[in-house]
């Protein structure tokens, strides 16, 4: 006889929170490879059996999927493990994504109940593992309809909250047209975050499901270039915009127009693309290479800690990371900090940099010391310089990680009318995902600003929702099913 659910669970007094296998720094350095292992299959139950069950699941309320986690934590420890998946991928269109990437610890993990005293679950280490079994094991489909609808959607944006979007809508039944300006469908999963985080060919899966679903990708294509907004409406039903924010924040000090002090995600992009076995002149020609050099990162965010961690590993002499606030009001997530640490990354907390010196090139970076003063409007302790604090640090690369922006779209599109907020990203109705232009929908970053892979995919996924009831609520509407060249 199988055993009880009850003997399978609650076994978080007895068994130990150990996450998977993680390489150690040392290996970790010289590679550009995934740092965790996935779960071998009795790891996987056996973390899983430590769930507590409870009335409610902080986890699944702080999981913005709102993920039902601890049945698929149940049935995982059952070993009942396509079931689970068919749990986890109901909620979340990428479930394998989510598992590598969140972070957990600021999510559904930091709030399981047994955090406190015991280490919460592994959750995300599981459904990675869940999604990983389902497509080894095949059970990973398509987006195949029952049925063919008749109307099209372009979407706009191959990024988590496009793809999310995408996936949705060709299951049921639309046709859908995906236009990037990039080469790649993926957006930031493949040229923002590194493979340590993300391996590539885990996002280009992805594309080849979507692929072999119908989903039609028109990359190298980019809305404002290419075509305006309006003559995108004119050839589809419906316009998903999901095109991120891209918009590198910059700052005002003596010395930044010298070499060799670069934009983040440029740094990264370049990174990424040479790991994908791209043609990267400035990287080549040393412009976006670490190697051999000292590397001074300015920021505090999950993009800073993904610069330092890629100049570690494309062999830089030293890695500093400045940020003007301490170690509890960054805002990158503690885990990645930590692994940073591991790897080498040298944090100067409490450190702003005043202004950049050299000849051509960046030399050195003079940096004030500060302290955290009064709290702002936002809440948090607003840094105030230290009178005569300065010092100097040899810097051959400087990395300015200092968040994004959005772009303006309506000038881009063509869109004067296209309604955004104060902060320049795109204004919907929240019950509806839609934008003051009728039948033009919105999701992801440009919506948000800066955030997450997970939000992302939630906006994508309700956002697919709100078009498919529009398309549906149409009465008389004449479908367009114009087909466009890939
Ligand atoms: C370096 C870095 C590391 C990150 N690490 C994490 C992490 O560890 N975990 C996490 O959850 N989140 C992380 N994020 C945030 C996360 O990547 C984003 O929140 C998420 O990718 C947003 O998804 P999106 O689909 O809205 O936009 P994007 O992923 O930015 O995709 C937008 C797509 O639109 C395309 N596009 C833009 N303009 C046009 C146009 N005019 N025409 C056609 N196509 C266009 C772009 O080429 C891109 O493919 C990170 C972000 C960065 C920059
Ligand atoms: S999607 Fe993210 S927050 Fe939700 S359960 Fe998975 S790892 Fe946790």
């Amino acid at each position: 006889m199988g055993k009880t659910v009850t003997t399978e669970l609650l076994r978080f007094i007895a068994l130990d929170r150990e996450p998977p296998e993680k390489r150690v720094a040392a290996a970790r350095r010289r590679d550009f490879d995934e740092i965790y292992e996935v779960f071998a299959p009795d790891e996987a139950a056996a973390q899983a059996s430590r769930c507590s069950q409870c009335g409610i699941p902080f986890c699944q309320v702080h999981c913005p999927l709102h993920n039902n986690i601890p049945d698929w934590l149940m049935l995982t420890a059952s070993g009942r493990l396509e079931e689970a998946y068919e749990m986890a991928a109901a909620t979340n269109s990428f479930p394998e994504i989510c598992g590598r990437i969140c972070p957990q610890d600021r999510l559904c993990e930091g709030n399981c109940v047994i955090e406190k005293g015991f280490g919460g679950v592994t959750i995300g280490a599981v459904e990675t593992f869940i999604t990983e079994t389902a497509f080894a094991s095949g059970w990973v489909k398509p987006p195949r309809p029952a049925a063919e609808r008749g109307s099209s959607v372009a979407i706009v944006g191959a990024g988590p909250a496009g793809l999310a979007a995408a996936e949705r809508l060709r299951g049921k039944g639309h046709r859908v047209e995906v236009y990037d300006r990039y080469d790649r469908a993926g957006g930031l999963l493949v040229y923002g975050i590194p493979n340590f985080k993300l391996d590539k060919r885990v996002v280009a899966r992805r594309e080849a499901l979507l692929l072999d679903g119908g989903v039609i990708f028109h990359k190298g294509f980019a809305l404002g270039r290419d075509a305006t907004l309006d003559e995108l409406r004119a050839r589809h039903d419906a316009v998903l915009i999901a095109t991120g924010v891209y918009k590198a924040r910059e700052i005002a000090l003596p010395g930044v127009g010298l070499g060799n002090l670069v934009a983040a995600l440029d740094y990264l992009t370049a990174s990424n693309r040479k790991g994908l076995g791209d043609a990267v002149p400035a990287f080549d020609s040393g412009a976006l290479d670490a190697r051999g050099k000292d590397v001074v990162v300015i920021g505090g965010g999950d993009t800073a800690m993904d610069c330092l961690r890629t100049a570690v590993r494309q062999g830089a002499r030293s890695v500093k990371c400045l940020y003007r606030r301490d170690r509890a009001n960054m805002p990158g997530s503690m885990r990645e900090v930590a692994h940073a640490e591991e790897e080498g990354v040298e944090f100067i907390w409490l450190a702003a940099p005043e202004a950049f010196a050299g000849d051509e090139v960046v030399r050195e970076v003079r940096v004030q010391r500060m302290r955290l003063g009064a709290p702002d409007s936002s809440g948090r302790q607003r840094p105030q310089p230290i009178a005569g604090s300065s010092f100097r640090l040899p810097c051959d690369l400087a990395i300015m990680a200092l968040g994004f922006d959005p772009d303006d779209l309506p000038a881009m599109f063509a869109a004067p009318d296209l309604e955004t907020t104060g902060w320049g990203t795109l204004k919907i109705d929240r019950a509806t995902s839609m934008t003051n232009l009728d039948g033009v929908f919105a999701a992801g970053d440009i919506v948000r600003g800066a955030s997450l892979v997970v939000w992302a995919i939630k906006d994508g996924r309700d956002a697919a929702d709100s078009i498919d009831a529009w398309l549906g609520g149409v009465v008389g509407r004449t479908m367009k099913t114009v087909v466009t060249a890939a």
